[in-house]
């Protein structure tokens, strides 16, 4: 296997995974569950879901647990606790696969101390690329350590290039479900509902991530982690609506040829493929593919009028500098007031894009500003009010 490091007298890959309790986390676990022989866990961090971690921790045996947040007693004396627990995760000696499956912007500084560290990172966070693009690429640089995405798309999408330069490549084009709103009118949408929003039409996710399908935030992010992981300029980098989710991504390359990546909408795949990248192994946990049954694919444009967050996402990675980071974080301040209740689904692109009128032109060089940058958008995205018509 290329690229990744055996420790001695076990030839077996140690992966450690941080967000071991949420969805892709479980799902990775799944995945390792099925192969003993290849990987062994090395690590497991959650946030504060104890009695879970407890669970993994009995079944897969790892040589360090870290519970960043622990909540009240359930947590083992013998655990990490606290945000350097993600950090001692993502360096442990015994660890040559860091899977970063934490939501938001505090995965950051793991992918950092990950690739510092020459760690393979195989990266769902995608917060990570999109608040401090330049930085990770730097420390990949610096610590020797190497980024492959777990996220379907770009999953997709490394396979299609297949080592190829960017030189050959036309154009990337990213899929996009649509979402629970994809047919809605616009009107409706403003007014959606929770349920309605966390009611994904393909996927199952988490609720940060499912809220950021259905307002089409999630492809922004990926718009700008697919900029910063395969180096193309933001005109080449197209999203089309497949509502399927059965081609995960595709890349145009320049005589005119159209590659694309299958499969049904599971993310066992890529997160297997980024842990074996560029080799392939055999897994038997999912039924073979089955084109007749998957039946018709289709595409339609994007409704940009209808998901204003996506074309906010996109003019910020354009804009670059801060904006990036001042989107993610005011996005993930909006949807947690949306998740509790105190914003209405419609006001969502409106306070991130408050916080980016506001704050989208400061500079953030280094990661100190970076965190002084996502922490004022966090403030302004709490405190914006929608304007009272008098
Ligand atoms: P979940 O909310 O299901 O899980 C998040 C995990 O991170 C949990 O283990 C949680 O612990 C932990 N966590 C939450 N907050 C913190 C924090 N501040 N510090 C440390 N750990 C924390 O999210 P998903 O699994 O859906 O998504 C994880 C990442 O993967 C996101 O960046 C998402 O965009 C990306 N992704 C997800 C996909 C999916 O199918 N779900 C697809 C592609 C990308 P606890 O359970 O204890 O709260
Ligand atoms: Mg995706």
């Amino acid at each position: 296997m290329s690229g990744v490091r055996a420790p001695t007298g076990d030839r077996r890959r140690g992966v450690a995974i941080l967000g071991s309790t949420g969805s892709i986390g479980t799902s990775a676990l799944q995945v390792l569950g099925r192969q003993p022989d290849a990987f062994r866990v090395a690590a497991l961090t959650a946030h504060g879901n104890a009695a879970l971690l407890r669970e993994q921790a009995a079944r897969f045996a790892p040589t360090f647990v870290g519970c960043v947040a622990p909540n009240g007693s359930a947590c083992d004396p013998a655990w990490a606790t606290g945000p350097a627990a993600l950090i001692a995760a993502a360096t442990r000696p015994d660890a040559d696969i860091v899977l970063n499956a934490v939501v938001g912007a505090a995965g950051l500084d793991a992918t950092l101390a990950a690739l510092g560290a020459g760690k393979r990172v195989a990266l769902a966070n995608k917060e990570s690329l999109v608040v401090g693009g330049g930085l990770v690429l730097e420390a990949a640089r610096r610590g020797g350590g190497e980024l492959v995405p777990v996220d379907s798309e770009h999953s997709a999408i490394l396979q299609c290039l297949a080592g190829r330069p960017g030189h050959e490549v036309r154009r990337l084009i990213l899929t996009a479900s649509g979402g629970p709103f994809r047919a809605w009118p616009a009107e409706r949408i403003a007014d959606a509902r929770l349920e309605d929003a966390l009611k994904h039409p393909t996927w199952t996710m988490g609720r940060k991530i499912t809220v950021d399908s259905a307002t089409l935030a999630n492809k922004a992010l990926e718009v700008i982690e697919a900029h910063v992981l395969f180096g193309l300029p933001y005109d080449r980098i197209e999203v089309v609506v497949h509502p399927q989710s059965i081609i995960h991504s595709m890349v145009e390359f320049v005589d005119g040829s159209v590659l694309a990546q299958l499969g049904q909408p599971t993310m066992e795949v890529p997160i297997l493929y980024a842990f074996t990248h560029p080799d392939r192994i055999p897994d038997a946990g999912l039924p073979p593919f089955d084109p007749v049954r998957t039946g018709a694919l289709t595409f339609e444009a994007v409704r940009h009028d209808a998901f204003p967050t996506l074309g906010l996402g996109i003019a910020a990675g354009r804009q670059g500098g801060g904006a990036p980071a001042v989107f993610n974080a005011a996005n993930e301040e909006a949807v947690a007031r949306f998740l509790d209740g105190t914003l209405r689904f419609g006001e969502i692109p409106k306070a991130i894009g408050s916080a980016l009128d506001a704050l989208g032109g400061t500079p953030a060089a280094d990661r100190a500003a970076l965190g002084a940058l996502d922490a004022a958008a966090r403030a302004h995205a709490r405190n914006w009010r929608p304007a009272v018509l008098v």
